[in-house]
């Protein structure tokens, strides 16, 4: 379902990303864990093309991302279909409503029709707990709110694959936990999930392995219970021993 083989990625003369490979299933949930700088955003940027490899391939749901081939503007639209994302910063339109938030893109993107897509839209609220916020602006709405209307807006493109980036480290703890539990009903539901993340908890408990980076490399992959447990080399024990 998705494929990375020997990704690389440099901004300049730095090396980000140093020979990335790894392979996941369909309704896999994969953590990247590993220290700050280590390339985890980068990664998962790459996945989606907001930034572009320097060399590679990315296969995503049968489309193959060669890094010295620059993506026709229909293909990188098929692409950000396939693979939905969600960041640390909400990234909401401030002066749209909720509902239109999540139906707008739809329109955009799909081509629903304006009843389609808000229809759509009124499910995925409920599924994340706020079809009482459809009519709200999101500044009215809390940190970890505007997080699962986020979650709702990549959903409502019926992605193949979410992409998150530390979606609950601009929040409270107590927050937090909400936006993880509408995630890990996600992963239950059998969505396949890249999740970079700093909640070893979350790593552990709900995705199946996890990744382990530490300067541009993938250093332990693995069951998740595995890795966090019994990680191999050196460098990997230190992090953990870190945040554990
Ligand atoms: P964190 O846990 O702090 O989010 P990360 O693992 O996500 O870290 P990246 O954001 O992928 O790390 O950054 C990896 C390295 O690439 C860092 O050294 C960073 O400074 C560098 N980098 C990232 N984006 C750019 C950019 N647009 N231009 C130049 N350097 C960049
Ligand atoms: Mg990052």
């Amino acid at each position: 379902m998705l494929e990375v083989r020997n990704l690389r990625k440099a901004f300049g003369t730095h090396e980000v990303l140093k020979d990335i490979s790894f392979s996941m299933r369909k309704g896999e949930v994969v953590a990247i864990i590993g220290p700050s700088g280590s390339g985890k955003s980068t990664l998962l940027r790459c996945l989606n093309q907001l930034e572009s490899a320097s060399g590679g391939t990315i296969t995503i749901d049968g489309l193959t991302i060669h890094a010295d081939h620059r993506l026709r503007r229909q293909e990188l639209m098929a692409l950000r279909r396939k693979a939905g994302m969600v960041f640390q910063s909400f990234n909401l339109f401030p002066h749209m409503t909720v509902l239109r938030n999540i139906s707008l893109p739809q329109e955009r993107v799909l081509g629903r029709s304006r009843a389609e897509a808000d229809k759509r839209s009124l499910a995925l609220l409920e599924r994340v707990g706020l079809v009482d916020k459809a009519g709200q602006y999101p500044a009215r709405c809390s940190g970890g709110q505007q997080q699962r209307i986020a979650i709702a807006r990549a959903l409502a493109l019926d992605p193949q694959v979410m992409l998150f980036d530390e979606p609950t480290s601009a929040l409270d703890p107590e927050v937090g936990l909400e936006v993880l539990a509408v995630m890990k009903e996600l992963a239950d539901a059998g969505m396949t999930m890249v999740v970079v993340t700093h909640e070893m908890h979350f790593a552990e408990t709900v995705s199946d392995r996890v990744l382990l980076m530490a300067d541009g490399h993938i250093l332990e992959d693995g069951p998740s219970k595995e890795v966090m447990r019994n990680p191999k080399s050196e460098r990997a024990k230190r992090f953990l021993h870190a945040v554990l």
